[in-house]
């Protein structure tokens, strides 16, 4: 179930305004008040709820934030502060239902307007009756060793501070090992080969499933392809630049690597 303008929360009320994460500067967690302080300051939309698994949320708009209040990366949220695991999955959760929820108004197929639906967390055409669902992005996320080194890579546009796996959408009728290939020969020109899960990791920015893999060297030079890439190239897991944080499978990846060797 899915309900609008409640006005109590069950167990957890997040914010967020694009990849953010909007929290009281006194550390204290978020109440219905100041999601409506947020909402009216902000110029904010809907605050939603999810009774099944107590969760509120609430996309903020882009007005300046009350003094009481700061914005932080959730990413960088989710990995700095010793969060346990429901709370962390409450946090994706809310983060990837606030985005669907916001960007999700109008049916499909007939055009007309989405509601909530009275007993799935999904929403529902208040002319035709379609269901929709959250949808979903399934992704790839590759490590690949050479011997003791790593491939990583760092890009142009997103995170371009950073050196990470290679990763990249799956398209439809792919499988997620010829996913993996295709990435790679796309940005890199490398072949691989032993292509073995790894796991897998929400992120839902906004709406990516990461699929895991690791797979070994088989062939060619990596030079970035296509654009997309500024630098790739082999890394002993010493001598690693800035790779990603913790909180992300990719890291998850790096770690295992470099307890192997
Ligand atoms: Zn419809």
């Amino acid at each position: 179930m899915l309900q609008r303008n409640i006005e109590t929360i069950e167990k957890a009320a997040f914010a967020f305004r694009g990849k953010d994460t909007i929290l009281r500067k006194d550390g204290k967690p978020l109440t219905m008040n100041d999601l409506t302080v947020l909402r009216e300051s902000t110029g904010g939309g809907e605050i939603w709820s999810e009774p099944e698994t107590g969760i509120t949320w609430l996309l903020a708009g882009n007005n300046p934030l009350p003094d009481e209040y700061t914005a932080e990366p959730v990413r960088l949220y989710a990995c700095n502060y010793d969060m346990d695991e429901e709370r962390y999955g409450q946090l994706f959760r809310a983060k990837g239902m606030a985005s669907w929820t916001n960007d999700t108004r109008h049916c499909a197929r007939c055009g007309a307007r989405l509601e909530p639906h009275a007993e799935l967390s999904a929403l529902v055409c208040s002319e035709c009756g379609k269901i929709v669902f959250p949808g979903i992005e399934p992704c790839v996320i590759v490590l690949v060793r050479k011997g003791d080194r790593m491939l990583l890579a760092r890009h142009n546009q997103r995170n371009n501070d950073m050196y990470a796996c290679i990763a990249g959408f799956m398209e439809t009728g792919e499988t997620a090992e010829q996913a993996v290939k295709r990435e790679l020969m796309e940005e890199t020109g490398i072949k691989v080969k032993n292509i073995q899960y790894f796991g897998t990791q929400s992120w839902p920015f906004p709406s990516q499933l990461m699929l895991a893999f690791t797979a070994e060297w088989e062939s060619g030079e990596p030079q970035p392809q296509d654009g997309e890439l500024a630098d790739v190239g082999w890394f002993l897991p010493g001598e690693c630049p800035n790779t990603p944080k913790p909180g992300s499978i990719a890291y998850r990846m790096i770690q295992s690597f470099q307890k192997q060797i």
